[in-house]
């Protein structure tokens, strides 16, 4: 795939846009005057992946706060300011990362150019967000409707205001809660500017629709290249949206390492309770810091075969399962018991991930 060419910006010495990865983000979902309880989630959600995250600045005080959460915090930490651009100021000079707002509704020129005076001084970027559910009337009218022409130009309109003093240290994005429409704006959108893009689908929903809608949505966009860095949006713990990023990433290629879990759908043939077994082998083994393709199969005819290319695989038998390295039998685990067999794979899969790790 050929990535949209887009301009890098640098967020407290992660990049993002140019040749840098696709970056993931997330948005804490702790009261950010808490101090502790950010500190604690952003280091959770570094441990699994996320590499910028974002803390919401409701008031004087949250600005505040990010004096030491940004002096204490291992990745960069945006601050989510909506109309108020004296908090956008009070973060800036509290360290963060980079201001996520809208310039279009802080309150006029002035405004805008005295939030750009303090990033400017800091080097701090701008992500200008526009979000669906606030076009402005005008543009709808003008439209004929919410639609990628008039996210666009409302993104355009935003994005003026920072060029017109002298700002070009700007991401954008446009969030919306559905996924055609955020494809058809980001494609826009890469189609007439050059600034890096944060991609990801709005209010996504809960883990079920919401990596659906986001894995369609975002990825779609990666698939041709259009994307710097990506948030999806779970009402779940944060550390989710982390994992659900790494797998669409992982699922294009733009993300190699860890493990990689596949399990057949099971049909007539399968000889054990495969659901149950898949998944706990897979919440087990997901976050082991190999770089495996691990199978999990129903029967012992065809599984090795379907899935050839696994490092390790188990296949379902009849109180017994098959172990199985690149489609060739290596053993077996003798127990018609799941969670014996389980435990005893694991351990397999830890052998051969070890074994693996040093052979590089
Ligand atoms: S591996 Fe066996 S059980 Fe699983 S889908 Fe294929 S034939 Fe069916």
């Amino acid at each position: 795939m050929t990535r949209h060419v887009t301009r890098q910006v640098n967020i407290k010495g992660v990049t993002v846009g140019g040749n840098s990865p696709v970056r993931i983000q997330s948005m804490n979902n702790t009261k950010t005057g808490d101090v502790k309880a950010t500190l604690d989630q952003i280091f959770k959600l570094r441990d699994c992946g996320c590499e910028i995250t974002r803390v919401a600045i409701p008031d004087m005080e949250a600005a505040q706060a990010l004096k030491e959460i940004t002096a204490d915090s291992p990745i960069p930490v945006v601050a989510d300011i909506h109309f108020d651009y004296r908090l956008a100021v009070e973060s800036a000079r509290n360290g963060a990362a980079k201001i996520r707002i809208n310039p279009g509704n802080i309150g006029g020129p002035d405004r805008v150019a005295e939030v750009v005076r303090v990033c400017k001084e800091r080097g701090i970027p701008i992500r200008v967000g526009v979000n669906s559910g606030s076009c402005e009337r005008e543009l709808v009218d003008k439209y004929g409707g919410v639609c990628a022409q008039a996210l666009c130009e409302s993104a355009r309109r935003a994005v003026k205001l920072l060029e017109d003093q002298d700002f070009e240290d700007i991401v954008i994005s446009i969030k919306s809660s559905s996924p055609v429409l955020t494809i058809d704006t980001y494609r826009t959108l890469a189609s007439e500017c050059d600034y890096p893009l944060h991609v990801g689908v709005t209010e996504a929903g809960t883990m079920k629709e919401g990596i659906v809608k986001s894995a369609v949505g975002i990825g779609t966009l990666l698939a041709e290249g259009i994307g710097d860095t990506i948030r999806v949006s779970l009402t779940d713990d944060p550390t989710e949206e982390v994992y659900a990023a790494i797998s669409i990433l992982k699922a294009l290629n733009l993300k190699t390492g860890g493990i990689d879990f596949v399990s057949c759908p099971t049909c007539g043939r399968t000889k054990v309770p495969l659901i149950e077994l898949a998944g706990k082998v897979e919440e087990k083994i997901s976050r082991l810091p190999y770089d495996l393709k691990v199978a999990v199969m129903g029967c012992a005819v065809n599984g090795p075969g379907e899935a050839r290319e696994a490092d390790i695989g188990l296949a379902g038998g009849v109180d017994e399962f098959l172990l199985f390295r690149k489609g060739e039998t290596c053993g077996k685990i003798r127990t018609a018991n799941i969670d014996e067999a389980v435990d005893e794979f694991v351990r397999e899969v830890i052998r051969v991930g070890e074994e693996k790790s040093k052979a590089y």
